[in-house]
């Protein structure tokens, strides 16, 4: 009997000991995470966003705006490591990368910007104010894609990281960025045939894959039509 509740009392000590230990280590797994995001980051893990780079980490970024490598030359997102997007554009994005390593494996789609915030805007709209690239910024007033996570601006580099040539460089302000008139582009001598197949090849992955283009700029996709998600999304503030 007493040798009974001895053994009781030694397991019932190590379950509290246990208990204790998984209490010390949750708190400290909970540190931690805080401590990976700070800035912009850290806000849009609050939001019904997901990490792209937990989903597919085979997708390389260069997020220009978090740099000063932009037509703002001003750092309009404050640290952000990773591409974030909602569930059902990241789902996409997940699959026109594999449509792409179908065709070419040594290729990846190289992202530029996803989910821009509301805020981001405003502070993007107020920069360019009196300068040429005013007219190319929208009213924060007026909200789109990437101000609900459901657009992303992207290319495709090869093995070496390095970007094709698409003819122009991302966020160029000219008829030249735009896809409907590419064969005219071509004939002009502005675009030569293999940018259009590297803009062609893109496409292909980005469509097959849901997205929508966009007349203007060939780097640009949406996930879902403005008038839907104005109907069942929400804007990230
Ligand atoms: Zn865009």
């Amino acid at each position: 009997m007493w040798i009974c509740s001895a053994s009781l009392m030694k397991t019932r000590t190590n379950r509290f000991a246990y208990i204790v230990l998984f209490l010390l280590l949750s708190i400290s797994g909970t540190a931690q995470k805080k401590s990976v995001y700070t800035g912009l980051e850290a806000y849009l893990q609050t939001q019904n966003l997901v990490n792209v780079n937990k989903l597919d980490p085979t997708i390389k970024f260069d997020l220009k705006y978090a740099t000063t490598d932009n037509f703002t030359k001003t750092i309009l997102y404050d640290s952000l490591f990773n591409i974030y997007l909602h569930p059902i554009a990241a789902k996409k994005l997940v699959n026109a990368q594999k449509n792409l390593k179908k065709i070419n494996p040594g290729y990846s789609l190289l992202v530029y910007d996803a989910v821009r915030p509301l805020s981001v805007q405003r502070k993007m709209y107020k920069v360019v104010q009196n300068t040429k690239y005013a007219p190319y910024v929208a009213n924060p007033s007026r909200t789109g894609l990437h101000n609900y996570g459901m657009a992303v601006d992207l290319t495709i580099c090869d093995k070496d990281g390095k970007p094709l040539d698409m003819g122009t460089p991302f966020d160029y302000f000219g008829a030249a960025a735009g896809i409907n008139k590419e064969t005219e582009l071509v004939e002009k001598g502005i675009l030569t045939n293999q940018q259009v197949k590297n803009r062609q090849l893109l496409r292909k992955v980005m469509v097959d894959a849901g997205f929508i283009t966009i007349r203007g700029e060939w780097w640009h996709f949406n996930a879902v039509s403005l008038a839907e998600a104005k109907k069942s999304y929400k804007v990230i503030e």
